[in-house]
């Protein structure tokens, strides 16, 4: 038998949650998949075929770009890190894709590629996130920089919100104020654009759901594909249905006396005599190491809880409540009874760390 790891994978659900996405951007908005980190743990190809009719999708590395179009993906491809060397530029070209440029150096990279002048081009202007991007107070200028050395070019205006999943925060407003002022001043310097705006694309997945202002041309839906509520509060959203089953079963299991313990450094007791099981999955699958004890399982279905360390290729769970548990009993790690961000949210992360996180050494099975 092998091992009864496996990442189970709803490819209609990702299409429900793209769908719902697209209907957000409705009527004058397109919406980009992010399928960056491996479709965030699900399966890169795998996931950019189910999304075939997805009006663009969006990776972070031109590597990752590359990979879909030797996989026959032909959807319009933005790589949001953009290109960091004139080979990859030349890539870039070849391949049709879209990209972001986001510093000084790509300026002077596009200069030196005459072919350059028709790519689809998507300038980042920083607005307060504080990591990639040109100041919005410099957005004129870098705009008729861009303008001049790819005059052919699509150009759309980005940026990037830093608090958007604690939506009634005041720096979202101030965010959108920044890119509208660099947007206006942009056009200002433009002959070609009259009377309307430039592209635009601001939100991710936790503007798009809760900050309307924020829906644009172009809306950049990452998590929310995959069922996750970005949210900080943690509260499930009612239309996104959960993409992933983490699924294993029980390989082992055992008495205790009361004051015995489980695991390495023996950091957990049992406080009365009880019964753990051992469970096929560990932080070398991508379970988190951090996790403690009483972290949310499911076993047969009903709730438990993690006890003691997490090790490489196995954890342990309390089954003193679970007395038809036994060797062979399904495991859910996390996944539509167990929300992933529930289990993160234990282990002091977000649901984004667990999903990418996960490793290759789980087959993913797609249904
Ligand atoms: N846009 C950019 C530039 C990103 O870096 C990301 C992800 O980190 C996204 C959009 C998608 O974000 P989310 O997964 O929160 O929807």
């Amino acid at each position: 038998m092998s091992r009864p790891l496996r990442a189970r994978v709803n490819l209609d659900a990702i299409r429900h949650n793209y769908d719902f996405a697209r209907a957000l951007s409705a009527p004058d908005g397109r919406t980009v998949a992010v399928i960056k980190a491996n479709g965030y743990g699900h399966g890169l190809t795998r996931v950019a075929a189910a999304l075939k009719g997805a009006d663009a999708l969006a990776v972070a590395t031109i590597e990752e770009a590359l990979a879909l179009r030797d996989a026959g993906v032909g959807n319009r491809l933005l790589v949001l890190e953009g290109v960091f060397d004139q080979m990859a530029l030349r890539e870039a070209i070849r391949q049709r894709l879209d990209i972001v440029i986001h510093s000084d150096y790509q300026l002077e990279m596009l200069a030196l590629e005459p072919g350059a002048t028709a790519l689809a081009l998507w300038l980042k202007i920083d607005t307060g996130m504080g990591r990639l991007g040109f100041s919005w107070r410099e957005a004129a200028a870098v705009y008729q920089r861009l303008r001049a050395l790819a005059p052919d070019s699509e150009i759309t205006l980005m940026t990037h919100m830093a608090c958007a999943d604690e939506p009634e925060r005041e720096f979202n407003r101030i965010q959108l104020q920044r890119f509208d002022e660099a947007s206006d001043t942009a056009l200002g310097t433009t002959q070609e654009v009259t009377g309307q705006r430039l592209p635009h694309s601001i939100t991710n997945s936790a503007a798009l759901l809760a900050i309307p202002q924020a829906r644009r041309q172009w809306n950049r839906a990452g998590i929310m594909l995959w069922g996750v509520n970005p949210r900080l509060d943690g509260v499930e959203h009612p239309e996104l249905k959960s993409t992933m089953e983490f699924e294993s079963r029980l390989i082992a299991e055992r008495s205790v006396e009361k004051g015995e313990s489980v695991g390495y450094g023996c950091s957990y007791h049992f406080q009365k005599a009880g019964r753990f099981g051992i469970v096929a999955c560990g932080y070398g699958d991508g379970y988190p190491r951090h996790a403690p004890t009483g972290t949310p399982v499911l076993v047969g279905g009903q709730r438990t809880r993690l006890v003691g360390r997490v090790s490489m290729d196995m954890l342990a769970v309390d089954l003193s409540d679970i007395p038809h548990a036994k060797v062979g009993t399904p495991v859910t790690l996390w996944g539509a009874q167990l929300p992933v961000a529930e289990v993160a949210a234990s282990a002091g992360t977000i649901a984004y760390e667990l999903l990418t996180g996960l490793t290759e050494r789980v087959p993913r099975v797609y249904e």
